[in-house]
C-alpha cells in the first residue's frame, strides 16, 4: 500500500489521516512540530476510542490504523510518499511556504494536494515544485463521517493527476465530485448565498431566527435550519468565504449581508465563541433576536 503524508494535524488533517490509515494507507503525519503531530494523532486515537465502546469498528482495526500514522518531525520525512495532503492553516503565506518545503524532497512522481475551502488552486499550484502534479482535495467536517470530495482542477493540473486522486478517494469510500477551480467550487457556491440569504432576511425583520430556521427545515426538508448551520460553521469563516465568492466572481450578488458583518464585528462567530444567532451558554441553544 501506498504512503500518504498529511500536512496540518488539525480538525481536518486529523480526519484525512483517519480515514487514509482505516482504508490500510500508512500515513505519515506533520504539523509545526512533532508535538502537534502527536496531538493530532491522540485526538485520532480518542475518535477510534469512542468507535469502538459504539462497536462500530473493532478494537484490532482501530489498533491497526494507529499503528500505520506516524507523527513525523516534519515535511522532511515525506519524500516517499506517492500522495502528499496539505492541510494546515487557511493562509496563503503557510500554504506557499509548506510548498516550497515540501517541493525540496518530493518524488518525482508525486502528487501534491491542498485541502484549501478557498484559496484559488491555480494560484497556490505556481508554489508548487510541479503544477501539473498540484491538485484540489476538498474533504468535508467532519471527514470520518462525511461522505464528499470535490476535486479541483487548476489550470495546469494533469488527467494523470485527477485520476490518482480520484482512485486514492474511492478507497476512502468517498463520493468524488469535480469542479473547475472557481470561487467557493461546488459545495460553498451554493451554500454560502443561502447562510448570507438568511442574514438578510433576519436583517430586514422578515421573520425571527427561529422562524426562518423552521421554515427552512420543514419547508426546504433541510437537517437544519441556515442561521443553525451558519453558527456551526462559523459565522467568520461563513463571512470569509462569502467575501471569496464577491471579490472572486466581481457579482454583486454575493455581498456580504451587513448583519452577518456586524456579528463578526462583535465577535459572535457562533457555536466556538459561545454566541451568535443563539446563545449556546445554557443547556439548549437559544435564539438571540
Ligand atoms: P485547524 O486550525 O484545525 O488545523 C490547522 C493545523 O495546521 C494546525 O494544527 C496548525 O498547527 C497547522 N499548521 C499551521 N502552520 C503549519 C505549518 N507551517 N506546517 C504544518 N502545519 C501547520 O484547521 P482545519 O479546520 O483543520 O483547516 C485546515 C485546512 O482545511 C484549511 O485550509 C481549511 O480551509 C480547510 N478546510 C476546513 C474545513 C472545516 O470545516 N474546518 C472544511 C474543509 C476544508
Amino acid at each position: 500500500m501506498q504512503t500518504i503524508g498529511v500536512i496540518g494535524a488539525g480538525q481536518m488533517g486529523a480526519g484525512i489521516a483517519q480515514v487514509s490509515a482505516q482504508a490500510g494507507y500508512t500515513v505519515l503525519l506533520a504539523d509545526v512540530g512533532r508535538a502537534q503531530a502527536e496531538k493530532g494523532k491522540a485526538g485520532i486515537a480518542k475518535l477510534l476510542d469512542r468507535a469502538v465502546t459504539k462497536e462500530k469498528i473493532t478494537g484490532e482495526a482501530r489498533d491497526a490504523a494507529l499503528g500505520l500514522i506516524e507523527p513525523v518531525d516534519d515535511v522532511a520525512a515525506m519524500g516517499g510518499c506517492t500522495l502528499v495532503i496539505e492541510a494546515a492553516t487557511e493562509r496563503e503565506a503557510i500554504k506557499r511556504q509548506i510548498f516550497e518545503q515540501v517541493g525540496k524532497v518530493l518524488g518525482i512522481d508525486a502528487v501534491l494536494a491542498s485541502n484549501t475551502s478557498s484559496i484559488p488552486i491555480t494560484r497556490l499550484a505556481q508554489a508548487s515544485p510541479d503544477p501539473a502534479r498540484f491538485v484540489g482535495v476538498h474533504f468535508f467536517n467532519p471527514v470520518p463521517v462525511m461522505g464528499l470530495i470535490e476535486l479541483i482542477r487548476g489550470l495546469a493540473t494533469s488527467d494523470a493527476t485527477v485520476a490518482r486522486v480520484e482512485a486514492y478517494a474511492q478507497t476512502l469510500g468517498k463520493r468524488v465530485v469535480h469542479a473547475n477551480d472557481a470561487p467557493g467550487f461546488i459545495v460553498n457556491r451554493v451554500l454560502m448565498p443561502l447562510l448570507n440569504e438568511a442574514c438578510f432576511a433576519l436583517g430586514e425583520g422578515v421573520a425571527s431566527i427561529a422562524d426562518i430556521d423552521a421554515a427552512v427545515t420543514l419547508g426546504l426538508n433541510h437537517p437544519m435550519g441556515p442561521l443553525t448551520l451558519a453558527d456551526f460553521v462559523g459565522l467568520d469563516t461563513c463571512l470569509e468565504i462569502t467575501r471569496v465568492l464577491f471579490e472572486g466572481t466581481g457579482d454583486p450578488k454575493f455581498r456580504p449581508a451587513p448583519l452577518l458583518v456586524k456579528y463578526v464585528e462583535a465577535g459572535w462567530f457562533g457555536r466556538k465563541t459561545g454566541r451568535g444567532f443563539y446563545d449556546y451558554s445554557g443547556a439548549e441553544p437559544v435564539p438571540t433576536r
